[in-house]
Formats: structure tokens, C-alpha cells, sequence
């Protein structure tokens, strides 16, 4: 079903969780050992990171140098029908413009159109380590409004190699990315918003959130959405601090406040167990609040770890 179709049919907030790939080498039990906990609260659907693939220049005998793949992980799309099989729930790959040709993008839609994955989420990716800005692949997607594109135009059943028949449209329904707190390289809010209404305008269907702790920043942007005529189904995105490094990492790599009132808690904790439990309290707290306020779904990022999101959703649902 499509998550558009699931909030639509739905009487109250639904469960959501997004795991992440492990690293080469594991199989598919790894993910299974993070889903499984959390299956019990009935997720409406389960969304699966994609990690472009990092490379270092390793010294060869003769001194030249070799660019080898690490940190490599196992596809979305293999990922996705192992878990709509097992547990027969809604998986949601998402599909990033770095790293893919348009025409490898395609393979990835047609395969997962075979396989009846309907939703997808549709992100630009980030730069590479070794690159100072995003840069696409030659024959690329350059950000979600083109990859948006791609999407819709297989929808009416345009594929790359040919001209439009529309008798083997796919169906795909559109997630989109925002970020209530700006995305880093938007000048302003003003500007990120309007290129979000310009994803919606393109096809997007629902919009997941970046991560957030200070739940005034979400509502006041769906209320900016709104005034915008940004009318699609908003999903707040929520993780729980579960380490006190946290409070440097996460700042860094999301670009997202901490509020005072929350780092100073976990910097006053003086074990990881005091540091995991103020943050599950917090997410808690934050979860029972948008869940007051109506959001359609509650996202947890769980980073392949269940045990912190199965206490925070046992005290909300
Ligand atoms: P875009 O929507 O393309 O926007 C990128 C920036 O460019 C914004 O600042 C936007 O305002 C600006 N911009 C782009 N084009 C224009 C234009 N034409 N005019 C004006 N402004 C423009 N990353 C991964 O690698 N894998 C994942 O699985 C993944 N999952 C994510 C899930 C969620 C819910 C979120 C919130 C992020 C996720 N990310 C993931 C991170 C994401 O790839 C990065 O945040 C990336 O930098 C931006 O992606 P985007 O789709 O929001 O970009």
C-alpha cells in the first residue's frame, strides 16, 4: 500500500521506523535482529537508508595508487523484498542522485517495480568525503526535483530509452525530504521552503523530516508549509540521544540545536545508562506532544538499533 494510502485510511498517528544497512560481510539476519523487537507495534512502514559507497587510494609495489571501495553496504532494493516477504509490511527504499547515472536510477525503479515496492524516497545524497560540494554523475540526477522528475515520468510510463506509451506506467508514490530546522545549503528558510514547494509541485506525495529535538521548530514549519499551500502529509523524524558524544555528532553531520535543557541533562549524566534513559525520556516526551498535535505518522531513526526506539514507542502507542 501506498503511505499516502496508509495515512489516508488511518484514525490516528501511525508507527514508522528507518533502518540502515549493515556494513559488507553481514547478511540479513543483522537486519532482521533490528526490526524484529519493533514488529509488535504494528509499523505501517519501514524505510531503508542507502550509503554511497566510500573510496580510498591504496599504494601500490610499483608506486602507482588503486581506488578501492570500503565501507560498502548491500543494496536497498535486495533489502526491501527481503522485508516486505518476511513481515509482509511496507518497505520504502530510498534512492539517492549520487553516485547513479539516470539510467542505473532506472534499472533500480524497474526492479523495484517488479518487485510491487510502491513507495519510494527520493533524496539528492550528500558529497562524498573526498569532495568539497555534491557533485552528480556526468549523466546524473543533479538534485530530488530531477530524480522527482525520472519518477514521475516513469509513472506516465516514459522510460529513458523511449517514447512515451504509458502502458507500462509504474506507480510509484513520491517521499520527499525537509528540514525544519533548513537544509545547510539554503540560504535562508524562505528559499528552502520554496524549493520543498517545488518538490511537491514536481510529485512528491508525503514529506519525511530531518531529525529535530525542539518540537516548536517542527510545528512552526508545518504551519510556514501550510501558509505555502504545502498541503501533503508532513512526517516528523525522531531519534533518540542514546550517547553523550551524541551532542557533538549529531550537530555536525545533521546540522540540527540541541536545546540547553537536554544537552545540559546528558552532560550532567555520569554513565551511558544515564545518558540513554534522558534521551528516551526525551523522545518520549517529544513523540506523546506531535502526537497531540495530530501528525500522521511518527519516523523513528533507529540506525539499526531497536532496543531505545521499542521503550519510546512502548510509552506512546
Ligand atoms: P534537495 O531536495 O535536492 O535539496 C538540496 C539543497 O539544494 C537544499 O538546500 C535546497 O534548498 C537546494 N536546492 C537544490 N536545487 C535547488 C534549486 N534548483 N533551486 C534552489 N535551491 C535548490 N542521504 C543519503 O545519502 N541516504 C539516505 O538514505 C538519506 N536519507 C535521508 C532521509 C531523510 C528523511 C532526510 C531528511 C535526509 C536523508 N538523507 C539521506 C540526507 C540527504 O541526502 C541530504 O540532506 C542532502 O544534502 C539533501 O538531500 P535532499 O533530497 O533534501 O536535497
Amino acid at each position: 500500500m501506498k503511505v499516502v494510502d496508509i495515512i489516508r485510511n488511518s484514525k490516528g498517528t501511525e508507527f514508522s521506523f528507518e533502518i540502515l544497512p549493515p556494513l559488507k560481510g553481514k547478511g540479513i539476519k543483522s537486519i532482521f535482529e533490528g526490526i524484529d523487537p519493533l514488529m509488535e507495534f504494528n509499523p505501517r512502514f519501514i524505510d531503508v537508508t542507502y550509503h554511497r559507497e566510500e573510496y580510498v587510494l591504496r599504494k601500490r609495489a610499483d608506486g602507482g595508487f588503486d581506488k578501492v571501495s570500503i565501507r560498502k553496504r548491500p543494496g536497498t532494493v535486495a533489502i526491501c523484498a527481503a522485508i516486505m516477504n518476511k513481515y509482509k509490511v511496507e518497505a520504502v527504499p530510498h534512492l539517492i542522485c549520487g553516485g547513479f547515472t539516470k539510467e542505473e536510477t532506472e534499472n533500480a525503479l524497474i526492479d523495484l517495480n517488479f518487485l510491487g515496492i510502491q513507495n519510494v524516497l527520493l533524496l539528492r545524497g550528500d558529497s562524498i568525503k573526498s569532495e568539497p560540494y555534491f557533485a552528480p554523475e556526468p549523466d546524473g540526477n543533479r538534485n530530488s526535483l530531477d530524480l522527482i522528475h525520472q519518477v514521475v515520468n516513469l509513472n506516465n510510463g516514459i522510460y529513458l530509452d523511449e517514447e512515451p506509451s504509458g502502458t507500462n506506467a509504474t506507480d510509484f508514490c513520491i517521499g520527499v525530504a525537509a528540514y525544519p530546522e533548513k537544509h545547510f545549503e539554503a540560504p535562508n528558510m524562505l528559499s528552502d521552503l520554496n524549493f520543498l514547494k517545488r518538490k511537491v509541485e514536481s510529485g512528491a506525495n508525503y514529506i519525511v523530516t530531518q531529525m529535530f529535538f525542539n518540537n516548536s521548530k517542527f510545528l512552526e514549519f508545518t504551519d510556514h508549509c501550510k501558509k505555502m499551500g504545502i498541503t501533503i502529509p508532513i512526517i516528523p523524524g525522531i531519534k533518540p540521544i542514546t550517547k553523550k558524544n551524541q551532542l557533538t555528532v549529531l550537530p555536525k553531520i545533521f546540522h540540527i540545536d540541541i536545546p540547553f535543557e537536554l544537552s545540559d541533562a546528558i552532560e550532567k549524566c555520569t554513565d551511558d545508562k544515564a545518558v540513554r534513559q534522558v534521551g528516551i525520556e526525551w523522545a518520549i516526551q517529544q513523540s506523546k506532544e506531535l502526537k497531540n498535535a495530530g501528525v500522521p505518522v511518527l519516523h523513528y531513526y533507529t540506525m539499526g538499533l531497536s532496543e531505545a526506539t521499542k521503550q519510546i514507542v512502548t510509552s506512546v502507542f
